[in-house]
């Protein structure tokens, strides 16, 4: 009896049993998920006033999307499309795969047009801030597949941008695997709608589904998905009629302000579209396949000159409030470390002109040229992966 006691009160104190493998990468990059991210998208959408297909406002919408995607290095493509009168485009970027013999591709999408008088902050703001955070969060990571991040305009007029897209990528032969689109997912209003998102689809894509009922759980993102059939009210439907596999993330409680001017960021709940917009991702990543590697910038300090006064590169004594002050020649000595690929070279910049290159620890150089008053020593560390690592310091120096 004892011993029972004993062991059940070891069990209780051991940590909690994760769920099958969880990957710390991964958690990491669901972890720059953030809602002061989605808010920043969802209200520059939202300001730019209704993104109605067509209008100025949509056309900047679509201006700031892609500068969002260029800013991220992404191959960014215009997609004009025109249906009985309306005309617009869509915007996709393109991270490619590393493996080359994969032709296999993975979309993201939403559409980030609005009806008319709608600021559509949820409708589909929300869908579109999903497709950006996407897009910013994975650009600086290497998958074995291709991932696209599309939005498209046209959604409300009957899915004309995507029907396009889909159309084209079809004729195009595009080995489209999976699709997932976002409409509408930054809506809750009770505790239950908090905890539930609903995904949209068919027997063909439910393995999608599946994908991202394992993520939800394995990275306790807190949402319990309900699986509905597909009906063709948004982009997804536009792949699937293509025989394209889609699945539609959609949110639980339904937002009673949606195509009113009224949609707007205060009447949603940002932690659950952050919520949502995290499993979306966890179901991307899985899909794509995140190749494992040094993602981490190095670590790089300039030790040397730093808080003291130097005279003829000999440390004499500390200045206050860090100040450096270098009398003659001086010593740049840096404390570089990698703990991943490791560390491949140190460059030394005087305002910002590159000087010297060390491949070799310990990383120093000698600095004696004429200069006067105040200068800025800067050194970049890379790693092996080509991740960067950046230190400076200014310094009052007299070297005659
Ligand atoms: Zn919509």
């Amino acid at each position: 009896m004892k011993f029972i006691v004993c062991f059940a009160i070891i069990m209780l104190l051991l940590p909690f049993p994760s769920y099958g493998e969880r990957d710390e990468s991964i958690e990491g990059i669901l972890d720059e998920i953030t809602e002061e991210l989605l808010r920043e998208y969802i209200q520059t959408l939202q300001d730019f006033g209704p993104r109605v297909t067509g209008s100025i406002a949509c056309r900047e919408a679509a201006e700031y999307i892609e500068a969002q995607f260029e800013e991220y290095g992404l191959i960014v493509r215009e997609d004009n499309w025109t249906y009985h009168g309306y005309e617009d485009i869509n915007i996709e970027a393109t991270l490619t795969g590393e493996n080359t013999s994969s032709d296999e591709i993975y979309i993201i999408c939403a559409h980030y047009d609005s009806v008319p008088g709608s600021p559509g902050a949820d409708d589909n703001g929300s869908g579109t801030a999903a497709v950006l955070a996407a897009a910013k969060v994975l650009s600086k990571y290497k998958f074995e597949h291709t991932i696209r991040f599309v939005t498209f305009s046209g959604e409300e007029q009957g899915l004309l941008g995507s029907r396009e897209y889909a159309a084209e990528a079809y004729e195009n032969g595009d080995n489209i695997v999976a699709v997932l689109n976002a409409d509408m997912i930054g809506y809750a209003e009770t505790n239950e709608g908090r905890t539930h998102v609903i995904i949209e689809e068919t027997e063909s894509s439910s393995w999608i589904t599946n994908i991202a009922i394992n993520m939800s759980i394995e990275y306790e993102i807190g949402l319990e998905i309900v699986r509905e059939p597909s009906y063709p009210y948004s982009d997804h439907a536009s792949f699937l009629q293509y025989g394209f596999d889609a699945i539609f993330f959609f949110e639980y409680e339904f937002n009673e302000y949606y195509h009113s001017s009224e949609d707007t960021i205060d009447k949603m709940d940002l932690d659950y579209a952050t919520r949502v917009t995290k499993l979306i991702v966890a179901t991307l990543i899985e899909l794509a396949g995140l190749k494992e590697g040094d993602y981490e910038n190095p670590i790089v300090k300039i030790e040397k000159p730093h808080g003291h006064l130097y005279i003829n590169n000999r440390e004499i004594i500390p200045l206050p409030h860090d100040s450096t002050i270098v009398i003659g020649k001086i010593e740049i000595e840096v404390y570089a470390l990698d703990n991943e690929s490791g560390i491949d070279s140190v460059e030394f910049y005087i305002d910002g002109r590159m000087v010297a290159k060390d491949e070799q620890p310990p990383y120093q150089w000698l600095w004696d040229e004429r200069a006067l008053l105040l200068h800025k020593i800067g050194v970049k560390a890379y790693d092996r992966a080509g991740n960067e690592g950046y230190d400076e310091v200014k310094i009052w120096i007299f070297n005659f």
